[in-house]
């Protein structure tokens, strides 16, 4: 059994109910769910008319192996994605990107653990700092605490909803 960090997040459609389908789809199709972070906004940088994102990061314990990790995530994209594209949204509603897969190194055309932008993407540590402060990036050797206070990233990541 692994343990699977993912971050989960969109801007289009109704975001948060994205996000709890989601979550409801890795439990159903990668593992069994051990910890959701709170839900948390990130501030669009460039559109005024943008939506802002939101984002989240889930813990799964999967007996499925990395590439086919990736195959059920790649799966969930698209058929949320396809839901919503009936409800007009062409672009894509959800991203599911692994961030780790316990402390696994994996470099592969398509696949690489850890994410290679978390470190400069506070949207992305600010939800894992709060459910895995002391995890230990296998690359960096830095928690994710000290990752979280060296991100250069300024742009305003707040709680949307506990
Ligand atoms: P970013 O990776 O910068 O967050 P993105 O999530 O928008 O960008 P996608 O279009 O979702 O990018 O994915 C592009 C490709 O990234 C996928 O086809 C997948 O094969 C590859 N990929 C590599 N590493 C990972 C990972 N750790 N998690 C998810 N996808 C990954
Ligand atoms: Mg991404
Ligand atoms: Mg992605």
């Amino acid at each position: 059994m692994a343990k699977v960090y993912f971050l989960i997040g969109g801007n289009l459609g109704d975001r948060e109910q994205i996000l709890q389908s989601t979550v409801e789809a890795l439990g159903n199709d990668v593992g069994k769910v051990l910890n959701v972070s709170a839900i948390y906004e990130t501030e669009p940088w460039g559109f005024e008319h943008e939506q802002s994102f939101l984002n989240q990061v889930v813990v799964v314990e999967s007996n499925l192996l990395p590439e086919a990790v990736l195959d059920q995530t790649q799966r969930i994209e698209k058929d949320l994605g396809r839901v919503r594209k009936k409800n007009r949204y062409s672009e894509r509603t959800i991203d599911v990107d692994i961030l780790f897969y316990d402390d696994l190194i994996i470099d592969t055309e398509r696949l690489e653990v850890p994410h290679p932008r978390m470190g400069e993407r506070m949207f992305a540590l600010a939800p894992l700092a709060e459910i895995a402060p002391d995890f230990i990036h296998p690359l960096m050797d830095k928690s994710i605490l000290e990752m979280k206070s060296s991100c250069p990233d300024t742009s305003e990541v707040s709680v949307f909803k506990v």
